[in-house]
């Protein structure tokens, strides 16, 4: 799996919620997301452009279908914070071998605890997710209120997570498997060589993508601290930032 440009990027790996498609649960800006669709279909016959992939927390499914829409036919994505590459060129579906049976115990055992404790106050698993437990509430004040209690229930037990707070989720991932890890197995995979590589994304769990490429950038709405891990902030908000990064790295 290769792919080269004649400009000074080869990939841009984009975040999916508050990058691409809104925060909220709101509908997707389809025509704003058949540009990006548009983008790499040029890119697959010019080689003058960046293709784009994705790297998401949300379940491979969604990546996958994601990865599609936007005519990703290349290079793999990443789903579920790097458990899982998805290669659209061979239809190739990869957890990452360091996740062992012991992991994935683990990770049932506390989706059953967060289960028994937090289901009867509303809290519901995002399904879909095959090593890492993801918690929604419709009140994110409540859902914030409880991480640290979450986060101190699963290291007593010695189950190995990294507990994390996106804008409307709670993420419990395992310790070891990030957005970095996924992208490094993406390098990997493929002769894409970093330094010709950037990224975007709009929240903290995405310094594991500014740390795995030469330039990273944020859409208008990102969180203030992964801002000050970009090069290039743009003044506007998702999937307009996005396109308006693009524009800035063809003109790099
Ligand atoms: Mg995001």
């Amino acid at each position: 799996m290769s792919f080269q440009s004649t400009g000074k990027f080869d990939l841009v790996i984009c975040d999916i919620d508050g990058c691409l498609s809104p925060e909220s649960h709101a509908p997707i800006n389809e025509s704003a997301l058949s540009r990006i669709a548009e983008h790499n279909r040029k890119a697959v016959v010019l080689s003058d452009r960046p293709l784009i992939t994705l790297c998401s927390g949300r379940p491979i499914s969604f990546v996958e279908a994601m990865c599609r829409f936007i005519h990703n036919t290349k290079i793999p994505c990443i789903g579920e914070n790097g458990v899982w590459l998805y290669a659209p060129a061979v239809n190739v579906f990869e957890m990452d071998s360091a996740i062992t049976n012991e992991h994935l115990e683990a990770v049932h055992d506390a989706s059953k605890l967060l289960r028994e404790k937090y289901q009867a106050s509303g809290v519901v698993e995002q399904p879909g997710k095959s090593a890492a437990v993801t918690l929604y509430h419709p009140d994110t004040e409540y859902l914030r209120s409880i991480m640290p209690e979450i986060r101190a229930e699963l290291a007593d037990r010695g189950w190995p997570f990294r507990v994390s707070m996106t804008w409307f989720y709670i993420n419990c991932d395992l310790q070891h498997v990030n957005k970095a890890t996924g992208i490094a197995r993406l390098f990997a995979k493929t002769d894409i060589d970093p330094a010709r590589t950037a990224a975007i994304g709009d929240t903290l769990a995405d310094k594991f993508m500014a740390d795995s490429v030469s330039f990273f950038a944020c859409p208008a709405n990102a969180d203030p601290e992964i801002q000050k891990s970009a090069s290039y902030v743009s003044p506007y908000d998702e999937i307009d930032g996005v396109l308006d990064i693009l524009r800035k790295l063809d003109g790099e």
